[in-house]
């Protein structure tokens, strides 16, 4: 079990790419073609983010890639996985907890759950995993802290998350579009830390916030930070992105492997 720090709240970024990864196979455009050559932070494995919370290790999302990512960073100690989406890139490494060796808890909605459940669930993973239905709007307690699920889609179940530790408040808002609901931007409002996956630079992109209105969004709510992740070819390399962010204050990019404690 983790040891229960005040306040403090640990976020591991596991993965930082969108769905295909960078480099993607199969694209040999110039982002993807520096990324084969020059690897480091030029790489990115699919999404997956692990939060280390008050008595609670979390991972969110299990990309297809999750034995790579758990073997890499060695997370050994994990309590529960939290499912924002049902795509292959968010879930398709669920299959990987048949083989782990502890119970762990399954926080998805209903709809949610169905759909992976459908998709990806097995009578081994039936015996690991404890489903515990979450609701967009209602929070969750867990004793030292609480997370409140919103709604990020209209017509898709995804899900993004607001984690509250005394006076500390972390926000991932998941594949949310740009119209955020006025709800999740009331709940995100002073925010410590907002996570916003932004695998395009700019608009035109409709189904996903891009990396320049998320810089908007962080000022219209005030948070303290903005990590940006979840990126791809549509969007810049990463030292190319380091280097727009620096003339707005409190705004990171992810890269694999990164820590924040917040
Ligand atoms: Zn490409």
């Amino acid at each position: 079990m983790t040891e229960y720090r005040v306040g403090i709240m640990e976020i591991i970024f596991l993965g930082t790419g969108a769905a295909e990864g960078i480099p993607a196979i199969n694209c040999n455009c110039s982002h993807y073609e520096r990324a084969r050559r020059e690897g480091g932070k030029l790489q990115r494995e699919r999404n997956a983010i692990l939060l280390k919370l008050p008595d609670y290790n979390m991972l969110v999302e299990t990309p297809p890639n999750t034995r790579g990512l758990i073997n890499k960073y060695q997370v050994a100690d994990l309590q529960g996985i939290i499912a924002t989406h049902s795509t292959f890139s968010h879930t398709g490494g669920i299959k990987e907890f048949e083989y782990w060796q502890n119970h762990l808890d399954f926080l998805a909605e209903p709809g949610l759950f169905k759909a992976i459940y459908k998709e990806h669930w097995t009578e081994r993973l039936e015996k690991i995993m404890f489903h515990i239905p979450y609701f967009p709007g209602a929070a969750l307690h867990f004793g030292h802290f609480h997370m409140i699920p919103f709604a990020a889609r209209r017509h898709q179940p995804i899900f993004g998350l607001s984690i509250n530790n005394g006076e500390k408040q972390i926000v991932y808002t998941s594949s949310t579009p740009n119209r955020l609901t006025n709800y999740a931007r009331t709940l995100m409002t002073g925010a410590d830390v907002i996570i916003v996956n932004t695998p395009t630079f700019k608009t035109p992109k409709e189904d996903h916030i891009t990396l320049v209105e998320a810089v908007d969004l962080k000022k219209e709510v005030d948070a303290g930070r903005l990590v940006l992740t979840a990126i791809n070819h549509n969007n810049r390399p990463h030292d190319e992105l380091e280097e727009y962010v620096r003339q707005f204050p409190g705004v990171t990019v992810a890269y694999d492997g990164m820590k924040l404690e917040v």
